[in-house]
This record gives C-alpha cells, structure tokens and sequence, in this order.
C-alpha cells in the first residue's frame, strides 16, 4: 500500500466500507477470537517530559505511586483467574529498579505461566535483555509520531531516532514488539498519520496502539484540541489491512472519548485486543496520563466482544 492509497483511506473511503474490508481482512488472517491483555498501570512515577501526559516529571500535581511486588502478583493473579491471556505491565519512565523489575517478570511468568508484556519506556539494552532473560516476551513502547520534528518538539530531550532504535533493539533482543501512535497532536498532519502507518510496516511491528490525543489540564498541550474518534478508528482498519496479522488493541483512549460504543467500534474496525484494566482501584485514578481516563473492566470486556460476534477468554465469575 503506497502513502497516496494510505491518504485516500484516511480523508475519503466510505468509513462503513473500509470498517468492513478490515474487519473481513481481521477474520481472514486471525479469526474471531478477542486477546484480553490484563493491565496494570504498577508506577506513575516518570523522568520524562512529554508535553501531552498528565504523568510528566515537571507536573508537581500528579500523585506518584510505586505498587509493591505483592499488590502487583495479586492483580496479575486475579486477571489470569478471570480470563485474561496475558499481562501488561506498564509505568512511567525510570521508575522502578531493573533488578528488582526482573524478579518480579520471572514470578509472573513462572507463577501464572502467562506471557508477560513490558511497556516501561526507553531504557538502557542491558534493561531489555536482563528482562527478556527473565521470562518478558513482548514489550510495548509508542513512537508516538514518525515527524522527527513534530517529536522532538514533544519530548523535550528526545529524538525520534533514539525512540526507533529502542524499537530495533528490542525487536534483535527476541522481543515481539508493539509501537503505536497518537492521532491530532498538535501540529500533526495527514501525511505524517499515514508515514506513522508505514513505519510500522517498515518495523513489522507484532502490535500496534493507536488512540486519540486527549488533553490534561495539568500539561502544557492543555488548551489544545482532542484528537478525531472517526480518524482514528480510520488508521486501525488501514493498520489492519497494511499488518493482517497484527495485534490491535481497541484502546482506552478511544473508549474515554466514546465510552459507551469505543471499544465496540474499535473491534468493529478490526482490532482483535482489549485491555481491561486491574491496577489496584485506590491507585487507578493517579494514573492519569489524560484526563476523564475510561477504565475498562472484565465484565464490560466480556460483553464488548459478545457484541461484535468474537470469542474471548473472560470469566465473569
Ligand atoms: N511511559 C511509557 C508507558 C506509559 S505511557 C511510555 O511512554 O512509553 C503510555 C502511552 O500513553 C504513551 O505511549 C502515549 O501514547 C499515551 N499517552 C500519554 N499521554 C497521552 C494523552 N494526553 N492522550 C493520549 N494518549 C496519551
Ligand atoms: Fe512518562 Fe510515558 Fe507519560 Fe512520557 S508518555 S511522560 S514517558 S508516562
């Protein structure tokens, strides 16, 4: 697919019949079933700056937590035991001790026998591999925009490139590895929505998240517009159809802009990922990365995929 077919997908296909062509494209290559990845959002402690997340370092607000490694089992427990076929386990930036982070993969993995997933930002290869050696098979790190400029401009400090070759290293290290993007930063264009699409062809990524910007009142992108709902469920099926067996999550961001239909409209575009969350209730709400953040539990997972037709693994007892 060239950009010139990309663009034409995202600005003027009759939506109904792109949802359509990618949903049949979904269930050609990968058939009906729903992966349920159980989240837990285990730190919001970060270094970093980036303009548009409510976890940023310089946001003297934000509430900073660390879960103990036994909060994090129990969560990661009670979302195996309720169907969910893996477990994500993400956190700002630098905020928990590599060692420490390693132990605690290998007692999930080996414990729970489930696949474990990392999304802990940009960190040394050492980290990656010491991780990986301890039993994390996917990890997960956005590149957020494929418009050098555009990301150094929101990520003070950071370059586009550095992010890609963490992408690359994972991905030689034995990682599956998943990036994604936002859609309406500010200052984004349609051209550059359609390089984010060939980048993650060109990295031939096994996952790829994509939600709506959405502004935090606490961060310096506060007065800017939120990102399109309809757009970005546009680049899910373009997704869908430029990687027919990749794993795409319907994401929060899109169900906090829709919270009764996202999901739904997510899988209908040709997602085939839900990611209830299973962070600890009393730690949830300071892990605000936007504002008005949907949380997605198991039992609306459940009637979500029953909705559209797919199978899934939850267990409502
Ligand atoms: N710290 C890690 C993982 C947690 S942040 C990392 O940055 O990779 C997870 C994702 O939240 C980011 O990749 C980004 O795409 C998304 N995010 C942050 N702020 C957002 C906002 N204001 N609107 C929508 N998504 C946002
Ligand atoms: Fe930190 Fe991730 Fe938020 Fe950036 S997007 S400030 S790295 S939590």
């Amino acid at each position: 697919m060239t950009h010139k077919d990309l663009l034409h997908i995202l600005t003027s296909e009759d939506a109904s019949t792109l949802f359509r062509r990618a949903e049949d494209t979904l269930l050609a290559n990968r058939g009906r079933h729903v992966f349920i990845r159980g989240l837990i959002e285990f730190s919001s402690i970060c270094r970093r700056n980036c303009r548009y997340c409510g976890l940023r370092a310089q946001n003297s607000n934000a509430r900073r937590y660390l879960l103990k490694s036994e909060q994090i089992l129990k969560a990661a427990a009670n979302a195996k035991a309720l169907g969910a076929d893996s477990i994500v386990l993400q956190s700002g930036e630098g905020a928990c001790d590599a060692g420490w982070l390693a132990e605690l993969v290998r007692e999930i993995s080996q414990s729970l026998k489930v696949a474990v997933t990392l999304s802990v930002g940009e960190c040394p290869p050492a980290h990656y591999r010491l991780w990986r050696c301890n039993g994390a098979s996917r990890y997960l790190l956005k590149h957020e925009t494929s418009d050098p400029d555009l990301y150094a401009a929101l990520h003070p400090g950071y370059t586009l490139n550095q992010r890609i070759s963490c992408l690359r290293t994972l991905a030689e290290l034995g990682y599956e590895v998943g990036s994604g993007f936002m859609i309406g930063l500010p200052g984004q264009t349609m051209d550059s929505i359609a390089n984010d699409i060939l980048l993650c062809k060109d990295l031939n990524v096994a996952m790829a998240g994509v939600g709506p910007f959405i502004p935090h009142a606490q961060t310096p992108l506060k007065d800017c517009a939120t990102g399109s709902a309809e757009l970005t469920l546009r680049v899910i099926s373009a997704l869908r159809l430029v990687l027919p067996k990749a794993n795409l999550p319907a994401t929060t961001a899109l169900a906090t802009l829709d919270p009764t239909n996202g999901h739904i409209s997510g899988l209908q575009a040709g997602a085939n990922v839900l990611m209830p969350n299973f962070t600890p209730a009393e730690f949830a709400g300071s892990y605000r990365i936007y504002d008005n953040k949907n949380r997605l539990d198991m039992a609306s997972a459940a009637l979500a995929v029953e909705a559209c037709n797919r199978t899934h693994s939850c267990s409502l007892n």
